[in-house]
Protein backbone atom coordinates (compact mmCIF):
# COMPACT_ATOMS: atom_id res chain seq x y z
CA UNK A 1 0.00 0.00 0.00
CA UNK A 2 1.36 3.08 -1.08
CA UNK A 3 2.02 5.60 1.79
CA UNK A 4 1.99 8.70 -0.03
CA UNK A 5 -0.18 11.09 1.77
CA UNK A 6 -1.71 12.66 -1.90
CA UNK A 7 -2.57 8.65 -2.85
CA UNK A 8 -4.30 8.22 0.62
CA UNK A 9 -5.92 11.39 0.27
CA UNK A 10 -7.47 11.01 -3.55
CA UNK A 11 -8.55 7.06 -1.86
CA UNK A 12 -11.11 8.68 0.10
CA UNK A 13 -14.76 8.26 -1.09
CA UNK A 14 -17.20 10.30 0.53
CA UNK A 15 -20.52 10.20 -1.38
CA UNK A 16 -22.95 12.67 -1.17
CA UNK A 17 -26.60 12.06 0.01
CA UNK A 18 -27.66 11.32 -3.25
CA UNK A 19 -24.51 9.98 -4.40
CA UNK A 20 -23.30 13.40 -5.23
CA UNK A 21 -19.41 13.16 -5.66
CA UNK A 22 -19.01 15.24 -3.42
CA UNK A 23 -19.96 15.16 0.58
CA UNK A 24 -23.32 16.89 1.18
CA UNK A 25 -22.77 19.91 3.20
CA UNK A 26 -25.11 19.45 6.72
CA UNK A 27 -25.96 23.00 7.35
CA UNK A 28 -27.29 22.20 11.22
CA UNK A 29 -25.88 23.20 14.68
CA UNK A 30 -27.78 20.56 16.08
CA UNK A 31 -28.81 17.05 15.19
CA UNK A 32 -32.00 15.52 16.44
CA UNK A 33 -32.85 12.03 18.22
CA UNK A 34 -35.16 9.67 17.94
CA UNK A 35 -34.97 8.58 21.37
CA UNK A 36 -34.37 10.61 24.69
CA UNK A 37 -32.18 7.47 26.01
CA UNK A 38 -30.04 7.58 22.98
CA UNK A 39 -29.35 11.39 23.44
CA UNK A 40 -28.00 10.49 27.03
CA UNK A 41 -26.22 7.56 25.95
CA UNK A 42 -24.02 9.80 22.86
CA UNK A 43 -23.48 12.35 26.03
CA UNK A 44 -21.43 9.88 27.68
CA UNK A 45 -20.05 7.69 24.85
CA UNK A 46 -18.61 8.73 21.75
CA UNK A 47 -20.37 6.59 18.43
CA UNK A 48 -18.43 6.84 14.95
CA UNK A 49 -20.92 8.34 12.44
CA UNK A 50 -23.89 10.22 15.53
CA UNK A 51 -23.44 13.84 15.74
CA UNK A 52 -24.91 15.96 18.93
CA UNK A 53 -23.83 19.25 18.20
CA UNK A 54 -22.16 21.13 16.35
CA UNK A 55 -19.39 22.44 18.30
CA UNK A 56 -18.28 19.15 19.58
CA UNK A 57 -18.04 17.85 15.85
CA UNK A 58 -20.49 17.43 12.77
CA UNK A 59 -20.37 15.81 9.55
CA UNK A 60 -18.64 18.06 7.28
CA UNK A 61 -15.98 19.24 9.56
CA UNK A 62 -15.37 15.22 10.30
CA UNK A 63 -14.94 14.55 6.61
CA UNK A 64 -12.49 17.49 6.51
CA UNK A 65 -10.81 15.81 9.48
CA UNK A 66 -10.15 12.77 8.02
CA UNK A 67 -9.19 14.05 5.35
CA UNK A 68 -6.33 16.07 7.04
CA UNK A 69 -5.70 12.73 9.35
CA UNK A 70 -4.41 11.45 5.91
CA UNK A 71 -2.12 13.93 4.98
CA UNK A 72 -0.32 13.64 8.19
CA UNK A 73 -0.53 9.99 8.77
CA UNK A 74 -2.20 10.17 12.38
CA UNK A 75 -5.29 8.18 13.84
CA UNK A 76 -7.95 11.47 13.95
CA UNK A 77 -7.85 15.29 13.20
CA UNK A 78 -10.16 17.76 14.61
CA UNK A 79 -10.66 21.26 12.86
CA UNK A 80 -11.36 24.58 14.22
CA UNK A 81 -11.74 27.94 13.10
CA UNK A 82 -8.14 29.14 12.92
CA UNK A 83 -4.92 28.23 13.04
CA UNK A 84 -3.92 29.95 16.73
CA UNK A 85 -7.42 28.37 17.63
CA UNK A 86 -5.78 25.14 17.00
CA UNK A 87 -2.90 26.00 18.95
CA UNK A 88 -4.15 27.67 21.46
CA UNK A 89 -6.78 24.58 22.71
CA UNK A 90 -3.94 22.26 22.09
CA UNK A 91 -1.75 24.24 24.62
CA UNK A 92 -4.79 24.35 27.11
CA UNK A 93 -4.86 20.63 26.77
CA UNK A 94 -2.21 19.48 27.36
CA UNK A 95 -0.80 21.87 30.33
CA UNK A 96 -1.74 22.75 33.51
CA UNK A 97 -1.12 25.21 36.17
CA UNK A 98 2.43 24.88 36.71
CA UNK A 99 3.92 23.29 33.48
CA UNK A 100 6.42 24.26 31.17
CA UNK A 101 7.08 24.28 27.52
CA UNK A 102 10.16 24.29 25.44
CA UNK A 103 9.59 26.34 22.62
CA UNK A 104 11.67 27.01 19.32
CA UNK A 105 12.45 30.72 19.75
CA UNK A 106 11.46 31.16 16.14
CA UNK A 107 8.36 30.65 15.40
CA UNK A 108 4.77 32.54 14.34
CA UNK A 109 5.07 35.88 16.09
CA UNK A 110 1.11 35.31 17.49
CA UNK A 111 1.84 31.63 18.69
CA UNK A 112 5.33 33.36 20.60
CA UNK A 113 2.89 36.06 22.08
CA UNK A 114 0.48 33.75 22.99
CA UNK A 115 3.59 31.74 24.94
CA UNK A 116 4.85 35.16 25.86
CA UNK A 117 1.91 37.17 27.04
CA UNK A 118 -0.86 35.03 27.96
CA UNK A 119 0.37 31.58 29.26
CA UNK A 120 1.66 33.58 32.41
CA UNK A 121 -1.53 34.59 33.21
CA UNK A 122 -2.42 30.32 33.22
CA UNK A 123 1.19 30.30 35.20
CA UNK A 124 2.23 28.18 32.25
CA UNK A 125 5.96 29.23 31.81
CA UNK A 126 7.79 28.98 28.18
CA UNK A 127 10.96 28.82 27.67
CA UNK A 128 12.39 29.75 23.98
CA UNK A 129 15.80 28.00 22.96
CA UNK A 130 17.38 27.37 19.82
CA UNK A 131 15.53 24.69 19.00
CA UNK A 132 18.78 23.62 16.52
CA UNK A 133 20.71 23.28 19.80
CA UNK A 134 19.82 19.55 21.81
CA UNK A 135 21.96 20.64 24.66
CA UNK A 136 19.96 23.84 25.06
CA UNK A 137 16.65 21.61 24.98
CA UNK A 138 18.18 19.19 27.53
CA UNK A 139 19.21 21.70 29.68
CA UNK A 140 15.92 23.00 29.92
CA UNK A 141 14.19 20.13 30.68
CA UNK A 142 12.29 19.98 34.48
CA UNK A 143 10.34 17.45 36.03
CA UNK A 144 7.09 19.74 34.93
CA UNK A 145 7.90 20.45 31.36
CA UNK A 146 5.51 19.30 29.70
CA UNK A 147 6.17 19.53 25.38
CA UNK A 148 8.62 20.49 22.97
CA UNK A 149 7.06 22.97 20.66
CA UNK A 150 8.68 23.83 17.18
CA UNK A 151 7.60 24.59 13.51
CA UNK A 152 9.01 22.01 10.60
CA UNK A 153 9.91 24.71 9.16
CA UNK A 154 10.48 27.96 10.70
CA UNK A 155 8.23 31.19 10.54
CA UNK A 156 9.63 33.57 9.27
CA UNK A 157 13.63 32.33 9.63
CA UNK A 158 12.79 28.83 7.44
CA UNK A 159 14.68 27.30 9.89
CA UNK A 160 14.59 23.29 10.08
CA UNK A 161 14.10 21.37 13.42
CA UNK A 162 15.32 18.01 13.58
CA UNK A 163 11.74 16.32 14.05
CA UNK A 164 13.62 12.67 14.50
CA UNK A 165 16.03 13.89 17.40
CA UNK A 166 13.43 16.08 18.87
CA UNK A 167 10.89 12.88 18.61
CA UNK A 168 13.46 11.34 20.53
CA UNK A 169 13.95 13.83 23.22
CA UNK A 170 10.56 13.88 23.87
CA UNK A 171 9.67 9.82 24.07
CA UNK A 172 12.81 9.65 26.42
CA UNK A 173 11.43 12.57 28.99
CA UNK A 174 7.93 11.77 28.34
CA UNK A 175 6.88 14.22 26.92
CA UNK A 176 4.90 15.50 23.62
CA UNK A 177 6.37 16.58 20.37
CA UNK A 178 4.24 19.18 19.27
CA UNK A 179 5.03 20.40 15.64
CA UNK A 180 3.11 23.14 13.38
CA UNK A 181 3.38 22.14 10.11
CA UNK A 182 1.72 24.91 8.28
CA UNK A 183 5.02 26.17 6.30
CA UNK A 184 5.32 22.44 4.96
CA UNK A 185 2.20 19.84 4.17
CA UNK A 186 2.96 16.95 2.63
CA UNK A 187 6.61 18.34 2.41
CA UNK A 188 7.39 17.23 5.87
CA UNK A 189 5.45 14.09 7.84
CA UNK A 190 6.15 15.30 11.12
CA UNK A 191 3.96 12.15 12.90
CA UNK A 192 6.38 10.23 10.56
CA UNK A 193 9.16 11.23 12.23
CA UNK A 194 8.22 11.28 16.16
CA UNK A 195 6.18 14.11 16.42
CA UNK A 196 2.98 13.41 18.37
CA UNK A 197 0.90 16.38 17.78
CA UNK A 198 0.63 17.73 14.33
CA UNK A 199 -0.70 21.16 14.07
CA UNK A 200 -1.90 23.71 10.92
CA UNK A 201 -3.22 27.11 9.86
CA UNK A 202 -5.67 25.68 6.88
CA UNK A 203 -5.54 29.53 6.29
CA UNK A 204 -2.27 29.02 4.03
CA UNK A 205 -1.07 26.23 1.10
CA UNK A 206 -3.83 23.90 2.30
CA UNK A 207 -6.80 26.01 1.65
CA UNK A 208 -4.62 27.90 -1.24
CA UNK A 209 -7.57 30.28 -2.30
CA UNK A 210 -6.93 32.97 0.96
CA UNK A 211 -10.62 33.19 1.07
CA UNK A 212 -11.07 31.86 5.12
CA UNK A 213 -9.29 31.03 8.12
CA UNK A 214 -9.02 27.76 9.46
CA UNK A 215 -7.03 25.19 11.93
CA UNK A 216 -6.41 21.71 12.27
CA UNK A 217 -5.11 19.17 15.32
CA UNK A 218 -4.01 15.85 14.18
CA UNK A 219 -2.98 13.28 15.91
CA UNK A 220 -4.02 9.83 18.35
CA UNK A 221 -7.68 9.15 18.54
CA UNK A 222 -7.25 9.71 22.13
CA UNK A 223 -5.67 12.77 22.56
CA UNK A 224 -8.16 14.27 19.35
CA UNK A 225 -10.75 12.74 21.37
CA UNK A 226 -9.70 14.45 24.21
CA UNK A 227 -9.59 17.68 23.02
CA UNK A 228 -13.65 17.25 22.09
CA UNK A 229 -14.51 15.64 25.26
CA UNK A 230 -17.96 17.33 26.62
CA UNK A 231 -16.64 17.37 29.80
CA UNK A 232 -12.62 18.80 29.51
CA UNK A 233 -12.21 18.59 25.81
CA UNK A 234 -10.09 22.17 25.15
CA UNK A 235 -11.69 22.77 21.66
CA UNK A 236 -14.96 21.99 22.84
CA UNK A 237 -15.22 24.29 25.99
CA UNK A 238 -13.43 26.82 24.73
CA UNK A 239 -15.23 26.77 21.13
CA UNK A 240 -13.09 27.77 18.29
CA UNK A 241 -15.50 25.89 15.73
CA UNK A 242 -14.87 25.95 11.81
CA UNK A 243 -17.76 26.35 10.38
CA UNK A 244 -19.15 23.47 8.20
CA UNK A 245 -19.40 25.41 5.12
CA UNK A 246 -15.85 26.45 5.32
CA UNK A 247 -15.24 22.98 5.60
CA UNK A 248 -16.88 21.53 2.62
CA UNK A 249 -14.68 24.14 0.31
CA UNK A 250 -11.43 23.49 2.35
CA UNK A 251 -12.18 19.71 1.60
CA UNK A 252 -12.74 20.65 -2.02
CA UNK A 253 -9.01 22.52 -2.78
CA UNK A 254 -7.41 19.54 -0.54
CA UNK A 255 -7.81 17.52 -3.86
CA UNK A 256 -5.38 20.03 -5.52
CA UNK A 257 -2.60 20.65 -3.06
CA UNK A 258 -0.42 18.03 -4.06
CA UNK A 259 -0.20 19.52 -7.73
CA UNK A 260 0.07 23.44 -5.91
CA UNK A 261 2.86 22.23 -3.67
CA UNK A 262 4.97 20.77 -6.51
CA UNK A 263 4.51 23.86 -7.97
CA UNK A 264 5.34 26.54 -5.31
CA UNK A 265 8.81 24.36 -4.54
CA UNK A 266 9.69 24.60 -8.31
CA UNK A 267 8.62 28.29 -8.74
CA UNK A 268 10.40 29.20 -5.78
CA UNK A 269 13.38 27.22 -6.26
CA UNK A 270 13.87 28.66 -9.79
CA UNK A 271 13.58 32.44 -7.95
CA UNK A 272 15.92 31.15 -5.38
CA UNK A 273 18.45 30.07 -7.47
CA UNK A 274 18.42 33.09 -9.31
CA UNK A 275 18.46 35.62 -6.88
CA UNK A 276 21.28 33.93 -5.11
CA UNK A 277 23.20 33.72 -8.66
CA UNK A 278 22.44 37.68 -8.50
CA UNK A 279 24.24 38.02 -5.48
CA UNK A 280 21.05 38.81 -3.19
CA UNK A 281 21.07 37.33 0.66
CA UNK A 282 18.19 34.87 -0.04
CA UNK A 283 17.06 31.94 2.43
CA UNK A 284 15.49 28.91 0.75
CA UNK A 285 15.79 25.20 2.19
CA UNK A 286 16.35 24.29 -1.18
CA UNK A 287 19.68 26.01 -1.66
CA UNK A 288 22.48 24.14 -0.50
CA UNK A 289 23.95 27.24 1.21
CA UNK A 290 21.09 26.84 3.28
CA UNK A 291 22.01 25.97 6.75
CA UNK A 292 19.57 23.10 7.23
CA UNK A 293 19.69 21.71 3.88
CA UNK A 294 21.21 18.76 4.19
CA UNK A 295 18.54 17.75 7.48
CA UNK A 296 15.73 18.88 5.24
CA UNK A 297 16.65 16.73 2.15
CA UNK A 298 17.18 14.03 4.83
CA UNK A 299 13.04 14.73 6.31
CA UNK A 300 11.32 15.79 3.35
CA UNK A 301 8.99 13.75 1.23
CA UNK A 302 11.57 14.29 -2.20
CA UNK A 303 8.39 14.77 -4.98
CA UNK A 304 6.81 17.88 -3.12
CA UNK A 305 10.49 19.78 -2.39
CA UNK A 306 11.11 22.39 -0.37
CA UNK A 307 7.99 24.40 0.15
CA UNK A 308 7.05 27.60 -1.80
CA UNK A 309 8.63 30.02 0.89
CA UNK A 310 11.88 32.31 0.81
CA UNK A 311 13.32 35.10 2.55
CA UNK A 312 15.19 38.22 0.68
CA UNK A 313 17.25 40.33 2.96
CA UNK A 314 16.99 44.04 1.72
CA UNK A 315 19.46 45.60 4.37
CA UNK A 316 17.33 47.93 5.89
CA UNK A 317 13.77 48.10 6.56
CA UNK A 318 13.58 51.32 4.14
CA UNK A 319 15.05 49.53 1.44
CA UNK A 320 12.86 46.61 2.07
CA UNK A 321 9.90 48.69 1.93
CA UNK A 322 10.36 49.96 -1.23
CA UNK A 323 11.05 46.85 -2.84
CA UNK A 324 7.74 45.22 -1.64
CA UNK A 325 6.19 48.27 -3.34
CA UNK A 326 7.86 48.37 -6.48
CA UNK A 327 7.31 44.08 -6.38
CA UNK A 328 3.28 44.88 -6.56
CA UNK A 329 3.28 47.51 -8.79
CA UNK A 330 5.53 45.54 -11.09
CA UNK A 331 2.46 42.79 -10.46
CA UNK A 332 4.48 40.28 -9.21
CA UNK A 333 2.41 39.47 -6.70
CA UNK A 334 0.61 40.97 -3.40
CA UNK A 335 2.33 43.40 -0.75
CA UNK A 336 0.22 40.91 2.28
CA UNK A 337 1.29 38.80 4.87
CA UNK A 338 -0.56 35.27 4.84
CA UNK A 339 1.04 32.30 2.28
CA UNK A 340 0.14 29.88 0.18
CA UNK A 341 -2.05 31.64 -2.21
CA UNK A 342 -1.94 31.55 -5.80
CA UNK A 343 -0.11 34.79 -6.27
CA UNK A 344 3.08 35.46 -4.40
CA UNK A 345 2.50 37.61 -1.11
CA UNK A 346 5.20 39.23 0.10
CA UNK A 347 5.97 41.08 3.83
CA UNK A 348 8.22 41.98 5.86
CA UNK A 349 8.27 39.87 9.30
CA UNK A 350 9.64 42.43 11.45
CA UNK A 351 7.09 45.04 11.18
CA UNK A 352 4.26 42.50 10.67
CA UNK A 353 4.06 39.08 10.92
CA UNK A 354 6.77 39.02 13.93
CA UNK A 355 6.38 42.40 15.35
CA UNK A 356 5.12 40.74 18.57
CA UNK A 357 8.96 39.70 18.97
CA UNK A 358 11.11 42.47 20.70
CA UNK A 359 14.03 44.40 19.13
CA UNK A 360 16.21 42.39 21.21
CA UNK A 361 14.89 38.79 20.63
CA UNK A 362 14.84 39.37 17.30
CA UNK A 363 18.37 40.64 16.81
CA UNK A 364 19.18 37.41 18.92
CA UNK A 365 17.27 35.31 16.40
CA UNK A 366 18.60 37.23 13.54
CA UNK A 367 15.45 38.55 12.42
CA UNK A 368 16.86 41.68 10.52
CA UNK A 369 14.95 44.58 9.75
CA UNK A 370 15.28 44.15 5.87
CA UNK A 371 14.26 40.72 5.39
CA UNK A 372 11.39 40.14 3.34
CA UNK A 373 9.80 37.03 3.44
CA UNK A 374 8.12 35.78 -0.17
CA UNK A 375 5.37 33.15 -0.51
CA UNK A 376 6.24 32.16 -4.48
CA UNK A 377 3.04 31.61 -6.76
CA UNK A 378 1.78 29.34 -8.78
CA UNK A 379 3.18 31.44 -11.86
CA UNK A 380 3.00 29.28 -15.49
CA UNK A 381 5.87 31.56 -16.17
CA UNK A 382 8.72 31.77 -13.49
CA UNK A 383 11.35 32.82 -15.90
CA UNK A 384 8.84 36.12 -16.50
CA UNK A 385 8.28 36.89 -12.84
CA UNK A 386 12.02 36.44 -12.50
CA UNK A 387 12.36 39.48 -15.15
CA UNK A 388 9.82 41.54 -13.19
CA UNK A 389 11.53 40.98 -9.96
CA UNK A 390 15.59 41.58 -11.40
CA UNK A 391 14.04 44.88 -12.44
CA UNK A 392 12.69 46.18 -8.92
CA UNK A 393 15.86 44.49 -7.24
CA UNK A 394 17.72 47.12 -9.93
CA UNK A 395 15.84 50.01 -8.83
CA UNK A 396 17.02 49.55 -5.77
CA UNK A 397 20.66 48.82 -6.32
CA UNK A 398 20.56 45.36 -4.78
CA UNK A 399 21.15 43.62 -8.55
N1 LIG B 1 1.25 29.00 12.42
C1 LIG B 1 1.98 29.60 11.46
C2 LIG B 1 3.30 29.04 11.08
C3 LIG B 1 1.49 30.76 10.84
O1 LIG B 1 2.22 31.36 9.90
C4 LIG B 1 0.23 31.27 11.25
C5 LIG B 1 -0.34 32.50 10.65
O2 LIG B 1 0.30 33.26 9.98
C6 LIG B 1 -0.47 30.62 12.26
C7 LIG B 1 0.05 29.47 12.81
C8 LIG B 1 -1.80 31.12 12.74
O3 LIG B 1 -2.80 30.72 11.88
P1 LIG B 1 -4.22 31.48 11.73
O4 LIG B 1 -3.92 32.82 11.17
O5 LIG B 1 -4.98 30.59 10.82
O6 LIG B 1 -4.81 31.55 13.10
Amino acid sequence: MSHNAANEIQDLQFFGEYGGVNPSITDSSTFTFMSARSMEELFEIEREGCYLYSRHTNPMNAYLGHALAKLEGTEAAHVSASGMGSISTVIMQICQSGDEIISARTIYGGTYAFFKNFLPKFNIKVKFVDITDFEAVKSNLKENTKMIYCEGISNPLLEISDLEALGKISKENDLKLVVDNTFSPLVLRPAKHGADVVIHSLTKFINGTSDTVGGVVCGTKEFVGSMIDVNSGAAMLLGPVMDGLRSASILKNIHTLHLRMKQHALNAMFLAERLEQAGVRVVYPGLKSHKDHELITKLHEPEYGYSGLLTIDAGNHERANTLMELMQEENIGYLAVSLGFYKSLFSSPGSSTSSEISDEEKATMGLSEGLIRMSVGLDEDISRTWKRLKKCLSAVGMA
